[in-house]
């Protein structure tokens, strides 16, 4: 094992490209929500199941590049178990340390997700490692899965007296 930031950097990226953490689909979503980044060609699709106000379950799956998938496992395991307000707040940080507006040890929440503080020095894959974060905030603002269609059953219409 290094010590040497960039070394853990590329470790983090392989283990998460090897085994991405929460992996796959849900059946019945309370939100979901898709990003994609077409500088890179990634896109990801969200699921997550808020009760309670907490993030019980989520997984993600799609196409993308090496950094943006393991930074999409490494959100699905932070957020897991979290309650949606800690969530946004990871998320505000992990998106200021990404771009380079604050540094990771003015991030109280942060923790294992440091290892991407170095990408700020990388414009072209800034996009890449914020892409799952962005789209996890899209997610809580979607209502998704909601449906429509008993609403606007035509079936409901009174059929008349034929
Ligand atoms: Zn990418």
């Amino acid at each position: 094992m290094s010590t040497d930031p960039k070394a853990l950097y590329q470790e983090v990226i392989l283990d998460h490209n090897r085994k991405p953490r929460n992996y796959g689909e849900l059946d019945h979503p309370s939100h979901h929500a898709e990003g994609v980044n077409p500088l890179c060609g990634d896109h990801i699709h969200l699921a997550l199941d808020i009760k309670n106000d907490t993030v019980e379950r989520i997984a993600f799956h799609g196409e993308s590049c090496a950094i943006c998938k393991a930074s999409a496992s490494m959100m699905t395991a932070a957020v897991k178990g979290k309650r949606t307000e800690e969530a946004e707040t990871l998320a505000h940080e992990f998106v200021d340390m990404a771009t380079g507006r604050a540094a990771a040890q003015d991030s109280p929440h942060i923790g294992r997700l440091a290892v991407f503080s170095g990408i700020s020095a990388l414009p072209m894959r800034v996009k890449c490692a914020i892409l799952p974060w962005h789209t996890l905030q899209a997610a809580f603002r979607s209502e998704a899965c909601t449906s429509t269609e008993a609403d606007a059953d035509p079936m409901h219409t009174p059929m008349g007296d034929a």
